[in-house]
């Protein structure tokens, strides 16, 4: 690995394999690593050195990190609010993986290290109406942050910012609100909900049963951020000089039923809504308040859902009418 090599920890998922794919369109020399086989990552990169390993061992990050330059924390045990709420044990588990990567990273002397937080961090009761004040990076304190996941990734921002206090380990932290795009996992259990909606209106297109069960009464809001700007803003707040745990979000709020409606226009149907008031449904509403990151980077997520959605939903709807029996 030449010494300015990069680690990319969980590569073999959504975010870390378009994150790869940027950083060797650059020329980076990308060591990738993720858990599962290769056969189940998101995407693999040919190019990269691509490592089957689990990160919550130490032996495993000293061998991943050994020699680089700058790591991306992007491995954890998660998934959309269908899982989080139901493996809060797992979600915790992480907590390995943030550890170890940190001291090999120290040992080994990288110059940067990355760590994908997210908004599941910010207190439940800053999110109680669905006409939210977007959340600022100050409102994760006083601490009550969503049970399991939330704890775990506020942990984590703490463990970097002392590693880079103590012992001078340049580390940066990026708080995700939704992520979705191309490659994301769009069934099994952990989906997200643009992900999750695309399928439900594709499978009604595809079917011809033109309704589709909605969790919750629809109305509580969010904001998604598109996967390239995900990318872009990663890249640039690793590079920065922001010590503190940053917003990286769109601030284009809507609510569920209004993404639907975006999905609809782009499938060309329109869908009857079977509302499931008992699913699990995380916080009410949700923002990204992006003063912060435009002042420092000049620059804040700006794909819109409209944009985004039609290229997510073209994707997921060639994985699921694939002939070659991929997604059977
Ligand atoms: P993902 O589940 O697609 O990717 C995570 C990857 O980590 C998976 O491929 C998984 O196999 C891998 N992993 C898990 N445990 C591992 C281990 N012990 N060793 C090696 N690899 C392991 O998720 P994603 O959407 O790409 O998210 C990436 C990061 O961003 C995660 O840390 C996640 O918590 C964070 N995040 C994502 C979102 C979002 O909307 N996607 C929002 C907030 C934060």
């Amino acid at each position: 690995m030449s010494n300015d090599a990069v680690v990319v920890g969980g590569a073999g998922g959504f975010i870390g394999g378009h994150l790869v794919s940027s950083l060797l369109e650059e020329g980076r020399a990308v060591r990738a690593v993720d858990y599962k086989p290769l056969s189940a990552w998101c995407q693999l990169h040919p190019g990269a050195d691509n490592r089957s390993l689990d990160l919550r061992t130490a032996e495993a990050c000293r061998k991943s990190v050994d020699g680089a330059a700058e790591v991306y924390n992007l491995a954890a045990d998660m998934g959309g609010m269908g899982f989080i709420e139901s493996n809060k044990a797992l979600c915790m588990l992480s907590v390995l993986i943030n550890t170890h990567l940190l001291m090999a990273a120290h040992e080994s002397g990288v110059e940067r290290y990355f760590f994908a937080s997210s908004a599941c961090v910010y207190a439940s009761d800053k999110q109680v109406s669905p006409a939210v004040t977007a959340l600022k990076e100050a409102d994760a304190y006083p601490a009550m942050p969503e049970d399991g996941y939330g704890w775990e990734k506020l942990f984590g921002e703490r463990m970097c910012r002392h590693f880079r206090e103590d012992f001078g380990l340049q580390t940066r932290t990026a708080r995700y609100h939704n992520v979705y795009g191309e490659y994301g996992t769009y069934d099994g259990g952990r989906e997200k909900a643009p992900a999750a909606i695309c399928r439900k209106v594709i499978e009604a297109k595809l079917s011809g049963r033109h309704e589709i069960e909605v969790w919750g009464d629809g109305e509580q809001t969010r904001s998604f951020m598109y996967i390239t700007d995900c990318v872009r803003g990663t890249k640039a707040i690793l590079a920065s000089d922001i010590l503190d745990p940053i917003n990286l979000g769109s601030a284009q709020l809507v609510t569920i039923n209004q993404l639907i409606d975006i999905v609809e226009a782009v499938a060309g149907i329109k869908v009857r809504r079977n509302y499931k008031l008992d699913a699990p449904l995380g916080v009410r509403g949700r923002n990204s308040d992006n003063t912060l990151i435009r002042s420092h980077l000049g620059w804040e997520p700006s794909v819109t859902l409209e944009q985004g959605i039609e290229k997510t939903y073209r994707w997921i709807y060639d994985q699921m009418t694939r002939v070659d029996g991929a997604n059977s």
